[in-house]
């Protein structure tokens, strides 16, 4: 679409939401003169006629609107300016805002928060990290508590703190809570797992603003929350498939989209491994952990590249993240992904853990009845929202006029020369007192120019991977006179850089980027943090052909151009020609960085469907296992007759052995009866009566714990434990599962074909288990209780 045409739809938005401002400013002037008492009485207004249901949230929210600005001009000195309103109204609808940096999204949220926070279902902040999340929770506080509302932080802010068993159900019974996207959705999984009521803490999501919401639901969509079970079984294959993997030949082997990050052998390929590994054909069923990992050395030989996607450091693989290109130690690529590339550094094989339990972000803010996002860039995210979750992404006018400058980017041949100027500028910009921020991709990088900036005596503070809370207040003195600071881009993140006097004269903060960063996202990002609030400003990027973008995605064939190949450095430099043609190659690159993003996540997204639907019906139905507290409701002996039915042989393979030892198995340790009173050859009469000797069975336990309640919550843990056990193997399947998807020929599009309908497969497969499980946990588990009076089931393996 037109910028233009975008514009006028953007400014349709706008004026509809125009009116809804005019409706909450028409209650200003008497809610001026209104105490502080009536003001605050407001609330418990709301939320009677909520329960009265006499108004909707939608009813109240001009008034409710003007309320919270009234108060937090009270509370907290500050008056929420028009441009906010729109903001919150936009939050209110479950869309996206944009704002500019320094708008005020802090208090803007306020607004939806206060009016979602009325229905006692849970208002949520949810922002990129903890000190973000407790910074805004202690600033916004006041307002709340005022108001009337309980407001929590999500999270008890101590390392590797233990919670008491009702200490989180406490916090998500505020009606507003300000929490972190790891921290929730942690909770949601771990929630998940609890084996009785009283473990559930967390309630229904209901509504959530996300903070930064381009960078958490896009950038770190690629990294799925993960809980991780037991080791795996390690496989012996990785070092024998790498050896096998580098007989291969590019193209007679296989193919591979280096882009598209697709991999596949040829039918050649498939012959190869037929007689190197002596077997018939490798796609039989038989093969499955073969094929997986013949994928994995494939992809893991030509897909991920040393020093750029990770480092081999101290023996150990670790990642890079792309877009900080900060090491990430300890994360680790899943499902025998980082085994592969162990094996192809030839190095010690690390231990590969199961998943127990795993969420996309993407997923996760699907869960709730409405959420909301706000950042200063979600713009050009917007397609992605709106394929995702039908959001529009609105932008916020800015209160004050954009003053800052954003110059063209300035082209060198190569880093150092690029860099001899970069410090040439910060010097010049420092003896004017200028402050300037000096933004790298990498903290090596940072770390040279913090270094090559001190052999100038030019005083500087370095900000690489320190804690948060230095960072934000470090980049909050970056607008002092003088002041200059380096960073990798996203360190501190979310902080307001406030120019002190005198600095405005000067021009404001001079913000230099070294590179391109993968995203335009990130590049308006750090271009947005000189100029807030209409202060001047400027923002510059430096481009050389040694830049990461130009390497890893740029085909650059510009040098080979031999009337260029003839001009001095300087010469070069200067030539419009040349400047033009490195601007294009740096573009291009990005775009191709754009899209393979947006496409690997498209992909993640396309497998996670299945993932997400079955867990969806999962949780279903542990929630109602949860919530039951009669064991009539459940059926159980039609659960005993499907799984017997589905167990025995058909009737003419019967033995009077064969359902003893079935017995034995699955019912009844000490069973002495005989069966010569059933026709043993008729299967549906001894369906019946395994059913009966089930029911005897379950009143033996009953009749054992002697007590109706704690029978019920016997057989829930029963019940649980069956679904529980099972479902952890089918998503550690799953996980596996994705690894070995046969996309040989067809490309990518079939591959995720066969996925699902292998992933439906196991799940219909994994509900037979459940059942069967349930019938023998309930029969063959002991019970007792501990010291404190708990009932404790020990279940049969
Ligand atoms: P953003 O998250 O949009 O970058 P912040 O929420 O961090 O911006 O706010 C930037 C600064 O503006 C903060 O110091 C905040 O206190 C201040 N601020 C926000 N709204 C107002 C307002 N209506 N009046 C005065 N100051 C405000
Ligand atoms: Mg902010």
């Amino acid at each position: 679409m037109s910028n233009n045409i975008q514009h006028i739809i953007n400014q349709k938005r706008i004026n509809r939401l125009k009116r809804t401002l005019k409706k909450i400013n028409q209650y200003q002037a008497e809610f001026e003169t209104l105490s502080d008492e009536a003001l605050q009485h407001k609330t418990a207004q709301f939320k009677q006629a909520l329960k009265d249901k006499t108004h909707t949230l939608d009813d109240l929210l001009p008034v409710a609107y003007a309320v919270v600005r009234e108060a937090s001009r009270r509370v907290l000195g500050m008056f929420p300016k028009d441009v906010q309103v729109l903001g919150a109204i936009v939050l209110h609808e479950g869309n996206m805002a944009e704002m500019q940096t320094g708008e005020g999204k802090t208090l803007t949220a306020t607004m939806p928060l206060y009016l979602n926070g009325l229905t006692g279902k849970g208002a949520y902040l949810i922002t990129t990290n903890d000190y973000l999340a407790k910074r805004d929770y202690l600033e916004m506080k006041p307002l709340f508590e005022w108001l009337g509302l309980t407001i929590a932080l999500g999270f008890v802010d101590i390392p590797d703190y233990e919670y008491e068993p009702d200490e989180k159900k406490e916090i998500y019974r505020h009606d507003i809570v300000y929490t972190t996207n790891g921290r929730l959705g942690f909770d949601y999984l771990i929630d998940n797992l609890a084996d009785g009521h009283e473990g559930k803490f967390l309630p229904p999501l209901y509504y959530g603003i996300i903070d930064e919401v381009d960078s958490i639901i896009l950038d770190s969509a690629q990294t799925p929350l993960v809980i991780s079970g037991a080791p795996r079984l390690q496989s012996n294959l990785f070092r024998i498939v790498k050896a096998f993997v580098e007989t291969l030949e590019k193209e007679t082997h296989f193919e591979v989209e280096t882009v598209k990050k697709e991999i596949w052998l040829t039918d050649a390929g498939i012959e190869k491994a037929n007689a190197y590994f002596g077997i018939p054909n490798l796609y039989d069923a038989d093969y499955f952990d073969l094929v997986r990992n013949i994928n994995l050395a494939l992809r893991a030989r030509y897909l991920f590249e040393a020093n750029m996607d990770y480092f081999v450091y101290n023996g150990e693989v670790v990642l890079i993240d792309r877009i900080t290109g900060r090491m990430m130690p300890g994360t680790k690529l899943q499902s025998g992904l980082h085994q592969a590339i162990e094996a192809k550094e030839e190095i010690e094989i690390s231990k590969d853990m199961s998943v127990m339990a795993t969420i996309t972000f993407q997923n996760l803010f699907k869960e709730f009845e409405q959420f909301a996002g706000m950042s200063a860039t979600s713009k050009l995210g917007e397609e992605e929202f709106l394929e995702l979750y039908s959001k529009i992404v609105v932008q916020i006018p800015t209160d004050r006029p954009i003053e800052r400058i954003d110059y063209p980017d300035r082209v060198f041949i190569n880093a150092l020369r690029k860099n001899e100027a970069i410090l040439a500028r910060v010097e010049a910009l420092h003896e004017m007192q200028r402050p300037v921020l000096l933004i790298t991709r990498t903290a090596e990088v940072a770390e040279y120019f913090s270094n090559a900036l001190f052999e100038k005596d030019i005083p500087n503070n370095l900000l690489i991977a320190q804690n948060v809370a230095k960072e934000a207040q470090m980049i909050a003195e970056a607008g002092h006179l003088n002041a200059v600071t380096v960073a990798t881009s996203m360190a501190g993140r979310g902080t307001d850089i406030k120019l002190e006097d005198g600095v405005k004269e000067l021009g404001g903060l001079a913000v230099i980027v070294t590179e391109h960063m993968e995203n335009s996202r990130v590049d308006r990002q750090l271009r947005g943090r000189s100029g807030r609030q209409g202060d001047p400003g400027s923002s510059q990027i430096y481009i050389s052909l040694d830049d990461y973008l130009v390497k890893r995605w740029g085909k650059s064939k510009l040098l080979e151009q031999s009337r260029l190949d003839e001009m001095s450095p300087d010469d070069l430099e200067q030539s419009k020609i040349f400047q033009r043609r490195v601007n294009k190659v740096v573009r291009n690159a990005q775009r191709v960085a754009e899209e393979q993003g947006m496409r690997a996540r498209e992909m993640a997204n396309e497998y996670e469907k299945s993932l997400s639907i079955q867990r969806n019906l999962i949780y279903q139905e542990r929630n109602r296992i949860l919530n039951l507290w009669n064991r009539t409701d459940l059926n159980l002996s039609d659960i005993a007759r499907d799984v017997f039915r589905h167990d025995l042989p058909k009737s003419s393979e019967l033995t009077e052995a064969y359902v003893v030892e079935y017995i034995y198995k699955h019912l009844s340790f000490q069973f002495k009866k005989d069966l010569s009173d059933i026709n043993i050859k008729r299967k549906k009469e001894v369906i019946e009566y395994l059913v009966a000797l089930f029911e005897e069975r379950l009143d033996h336990q009953q009749a054992k714990l002697n007590n109706d309640y704690l029978f019920t919550r016997f057989v829930q843990k029963a019940i649980l434990k069956a679904i529980d056990s099972n479902w952890m193997i089918q998503v550690d399947y799953l996980q596996q599962l994705k690894a070995s998807v046969n996309n040989r020929q067809h490309g990518q599009r079939n591959a995720i074909f066969e996925y699902h309908r292998v992933a439906l497969a196991s799940f219909d497969a994994m509900k037979l288990q459940i059942k069967a499980d349930i019938i023998q946990y309930l029969c063959q588990s002991v019970t007792t209780f501990d010291k404190k009076g708990k009932l404790v089931v020990h279940f049969p393996s």
